[in-house]
C-alpha cells in the first residue's frame, strides 16, 4: 500500500500528518517513509532518523564537441527545455535545465554529442524509531527535482506499508512523487487560499487516475466552505485537526504530534483503517 501525502500549498502540515501516520502505524505494521518533497525534505527534523547510508544522484547531460559539429540545429530543435541552443557557429547548453533526456546526442547527424554526467542531488537511508525512512535532497541551486523523486521512489518496500511525503504545489515533482500511490491524501487548511489550492490538486490526483481523501488541518470555527467543496465534489474528509497552540507549539519544535500527544495515535489509526476501506472499495469496482 503506497499512500502519498500532498498539499496545493506549502506549510499546511503536510509532513506532520505523513510522520504521524507513520510513527501510528510502526508497531502493526512494516512501515517506511520516502521524503520525496526534495527541495526542502524536513521528514528528518520530526523523525530524527539515523543516516545509514548516502548515495549521489546524477543525470547525464550532453558535452558537444564542436569539432565534429555542423551547427546543423537539430539538437536544439528536438530538445523540448530549451537545454540547449545553436547560435551561429556556437552551440549553448544549460546542464541546469536538462532533464538527461539523450535525445540530443542520440539524434544528432554528426555524433558530435557525448554525455557526461552531472552530480544533481543525494538519497540518504537510514531508520527511526521501526520506521524505514529514505529521502532525496536536490542539491542548492538545481532546479530538476523529477530525477532525485525517481531515485527515492526506487527504494520503496514493496511489501510494506509506504507514506511519501510529496513537494508542496502542483508541478511536475508532484506529479512525480504522486504518481503509482494507491491513494493520495491531500492535507489542507480552512482558508480560502487553502480551498483554491485544494481544488487544483484534486484535479491533478483526478488526472492520475488516484483516489483521494481530504486532512483538514487548522480547523477552526467556519470550516464550512471546505466542508461544502468536500461534499459537492464526493471527496472525504477523513481527519480533522483542530488549530491548537499545543499542537503548533509540538510542531515549531520538531516533535511528532502523536509524540507529544499520544491520544493522536488512535485518530491516526482510523485514518489508515479508513484509507484501506477506500482503496478497497476502488479495486473491487475497477476488477468489475
Ligand atoms: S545536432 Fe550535432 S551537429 Fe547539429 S548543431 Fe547539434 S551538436 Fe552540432
Ligand atoms: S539531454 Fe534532453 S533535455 Fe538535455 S539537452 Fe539533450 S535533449 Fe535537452
Amino acid at each position: 500500500m503506497v499512500i502519498s501525502v500532498a498539499s496545493g500549498k506549502g506549510g499546511t502540515g503536510k509532513t506532520l500528518v505523513a510522520t504521524s501516520l507513520a510513527l501510528s502505524l510502526k508497531d502493526g505494521h512494516r512501515v517506511q517513509l520516502l521524503d520525496c518533497d526534495v527541495e526542502e525534505p524536513n521528514g528528518h527534523v520530526f523523525l530524527k532518523p539515523e543516516i545509514t547510508s548516502s548515495k549521489a544522484v546524477s543525470i547525464l547531460v550532453p558535452k558537444v564537441d564542436e569539432d565534429k559539429c555542423t551547427y546543423c540545429g537539430k539538437c536544439a530543435e528536438v530538445c523540448a527545455y530549451n537545454a540547449i541552443a545553436v547560435l551561429g557557429n556556437h552551440v549553448l547548453t544549460f546542464p541546469q535545465l536538462c532533464h538527461g533526456c539523450g535525445a540530443c546526442s542520440y539524434l544528432c547527424p554528426e555524433k558530435a554529442i557525448s554525455e557526461e554526467s552531472r552530480e544533481t542531488g543525494v538519497i540518504e537511508g537510514g531508520h527511526s524509531d521501526g520506521v524505514d525512512f529514505v529521502q532525496g535532497k536536490l542539491t542548492v541551486g538545481e532546479a530538476m527535482a523529477p530525477p532525485i523523486i525517481r531515485k527515492v521512489k526506487e527504494y520503496a518496500d514493496n511489501g510494506g506499508t509506504v507514506i511519501i511525503d510529496v513537494p508542496p504545489g502542483i508541478s511536475c515533482p508532484v506529479v512525480e512523487a504522486v504518481k503509482g500511490s494507491d491513494f493520495c491524501l491531500l492535507v489542507t487548511e480552512p482558508t480560502p487560499f487553502g480551498l483554491n489550492d485544494l481544488a487544483l490538486a484534486v484535479e491533478t490526483v483526478r488526472e492520475l487516475g488516484i483516489p483521494c481523501g481530504v486532512v483538514l488541518n487548522r480547523a477552526g470555527v467556519d470550516n464550512s466552505k471546505m466542508e461544502k467543496y468536500c461534499e459537492k465534489e464526493g471527496i472525504p474528509i477523513l481527519l480533522t485537526i483542530p488549530l491548537d497552540t499545543e499542537i503548533a507549539r509540538l510542531y515549531s519544535r520538531g516533535i511528532p504530534l502523536v509524540k507529544g500527544l499520544p491520544q493522536w495515535r488512535s485518530s491516526f489509526l482510523e485514518l489508515f483503517d479508513r484509507i484501506k476501506v477506500l482503496t478497497d472499495e476502488r479495486n473491487r469496482s475497477t476488477e468489475r
